[in-house]
């Protein structure tokens, strides 16, 4: 059995207007508020690869978010954009892995694909795109779902 409880993000002493489901950060990771930056899972970030919003929920995202806004914090007039495919496999039994975004909002849909063992759930946005998506029974297949995010490829192009 495989139980998801999802996050709880702490924003009551944020502005409220500064915030969506979580605090609303471009690519710069750098909110309405010039002065507030955001990172990590509380981030509902800019994504540049699908031009949509979206939040990540992994140890990757988080570090590598704090350091470009760390960095953008100090180089106002040179900031970097964060762009990340994240990919996860929790240490279980159950040999499942996610990559890319994983968490649905209200313009994105999912598709289930099962074939023998393999299950695979490929996530599209509002457009078609390919964002993501969980793999259960051949982890390895992660990498293909991974290609079809980068290049941002539409659901009805790939051959499955
Ligand atoms: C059970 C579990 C297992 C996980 N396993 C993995 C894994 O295997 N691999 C992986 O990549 N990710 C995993 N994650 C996700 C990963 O832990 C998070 O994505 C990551 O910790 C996010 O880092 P963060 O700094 O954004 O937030 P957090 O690590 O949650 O840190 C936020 C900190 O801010 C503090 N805080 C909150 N509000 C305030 C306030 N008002 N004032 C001051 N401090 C405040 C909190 O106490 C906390 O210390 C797991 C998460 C959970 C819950």
């Amino acid at each position: 059995m495989c139980v998801g409880i999802g996050l709880e993000l702490n924003k009551d002493f944020l502005p409220e207007h500064l915030c969506n489901r979580g605090l609303k950060v471009n690519q710069y990771l750098v909110s309405d508020n010039p002065d507030i930056f955001g990172a990590g899972d509380i981030a509902e970030y800019y994504d540049i690869l699908h031009n949509s919003y979206t939040g990540g929920g992994t140890w990757a995202n988080a570090s590598l978010q704090g350091m470009i806004a760390g960095y953008n914090m100090v180089h106002p007039d040179m900031m970097k954009s964060f762009s990340l495919i994240p990919a996860y496999c929790p240490k279980t039994s159950l040999p499942i892995a996610f990559v890319g975004s994983c968490r649905l909002g209200p313009e994105m849909e999912s598709i289930v694909i099962e074939q023998g063992d393999r299950y695979v759930q490929v996530n599209i946005n509002s457009q078609n795109q390919i964002i993501g998506g969980v793999v259960i029974g051949d982890s390895a297949y992660m990498g293909t779902i991974r290609k079809w995010v980068e290049a941002g490829i539409t659901i009805d192009t790939i051959d499955i």
